[in-house]
């Protein structure tokens, strides 16, 4: 698909806007989206289209002004009571029309496991490709107008770009965490567009008769705190002092990969490379000494505080505030702080 020149590309010009999909569950938007609509605004303007967002669900007209909040110009929004829970079929039917109808020439998904789904799903009943899991995303501007797709590769020692020259729309699916939201702005004014009639009967294929949530459910990727231990806090128990830290600032705990390639904590509390990509308002790197492939994952945190026994460790160039020092004794007393306040 990906191998013709530009002289050859068909005639694209019914296909216009960037269109992203807002994720949510039970009425609740997962983070990715507004960065979605962060990055997709930044596209838009430099092809000069609408930014587009699809909302689903039931109950979730708030979303969509949201959407707008976060700077949609258009939202589509599909507000039925069977599209409650996120199921495949029904869903990706209704993606799938609105996108015939709308015609975006850019459609992007989080990648998450519902988002990969979703964009997967769509994508098969599309002449066109999907770029998973991609960092980058950047667009050539008019008469290309290519999404610039990019993505690590080879065991992630090197970025690729992909670009779907011959189809359209243009689609991907972006790591959550990696790109910025605007700034939440109620004087934002945009066009909400109502679906209707948007399922038939045959199309619902099945029902969620009852949600049970997973009791150790982790999504740190939505945390505004992480406290997050490597190598340095030496087996599991030394995770303890890191979750009391956690529990008192209303946080989650994260890990290294050493820590997690250890079996010392689960791979859901990952971030880097190889894990999650976190942006939290405020996080704690205890024990971790800065590598490459971790970094990738933090360094866009808001605030960022390093405590670490080494003074050369890597990590204290990306910390904001960097305590030296063993993190057996400073861990308690930051918790022991935070309770007194
Ligand atoms: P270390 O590098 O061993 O650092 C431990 C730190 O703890 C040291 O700085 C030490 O001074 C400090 N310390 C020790 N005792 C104390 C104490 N009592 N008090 C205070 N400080 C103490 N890594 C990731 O984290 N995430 C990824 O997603 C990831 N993906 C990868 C993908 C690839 C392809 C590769 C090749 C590697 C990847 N890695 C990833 C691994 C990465 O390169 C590092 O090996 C790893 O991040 C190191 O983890 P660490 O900082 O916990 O351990």
């Amino acid at each position: 698909k990906n191998q013709n020149n530009n002289a050859d590309m068909p005639d694209w010009s019914a296909y216009r806007g960037v269109m992203v999909f807002i994720e949510q569950r039970g009425g609740q938007a997962k983070k990715v989206g507004w960065q979605l609509l962060g990055q997709g605004r930044k596209l838009a303007d430099k092809l000069e289209v609408e930014l587009i967002a699809l909302v689903i669900g039931y109950g979730v007209e708030h979303l969509a002004e949201e959407a707008i909040y976060y700077g949609a110009d258009r939202v589509i929004l599909a507000d039925a009571k069977e599209l409650k829970d996120y199921r495949t079929r029904p869903y990706s039917r209704v993606a799938l029309k609105v996108i015939e109808e709308v015609k975006p020439e850019i459609v992007l998904f989080g990648a998450t496991g519902t988002g990969r789904d979703l964009a997967g799903a769509i994508a098969t009943h599309l002449p066109t490709g999907l770029t998973a899991d991609c960092t980058q995303l950047d667009v050539e501007p008019h008469p290309s107008r290519l999404l610039l797709a990019s993505r690590p590769a080879f065991s992630e020692k090197m970025m690729a770009t992909i670009l779907c020259k011959q189809y359209r729309p243009q689609m991907a699916t972006a790591r959550a965490g990696v790109f910025e939201a605007l700034p939440r702005d109620i004087s934002r004014k945009g066009e909400i567009v109502q679906v209707e009639n948007v399922l038939k009967e045959e199309e619902i294929a099945a029902r969620v008769l009852e949600f049970i949530e997973a009791n150790n459910k982790l999504n740190i990727e939505d945390a505004e705190i992480i406290v997050e231990g490597g190598w340095g806090v030496g087996g599991p128990e030394g995770f303890k002092p890191l979750q009391e830290l956690a529990d008192a600032l209303g946080g989650m705990v994260g890990a290294s990969r050493a820590a997690v390639d250890a079996g010392w904590i689960s791979h859901d509390h990952q971030v880097g490379q190889t894990g999650h990509t976190v942006r939290p308002k405020l996080y704690f790197a205890i024990g971790i000494s800065g590598a490459v492939q971790h970094t990738v994952g933090m360094q866009n945190s808001d605030v960022i505080v390093a405590i670490n026994s080494d003074p050369n460790a890597p990590i204290f160039k990306f910390a904001h505030y960097g305590i030296v020092g063993d993190l057996f004794k400073i861990v308690p007393a930051i918790t022991q702080a935070v309770k007194n306040k």
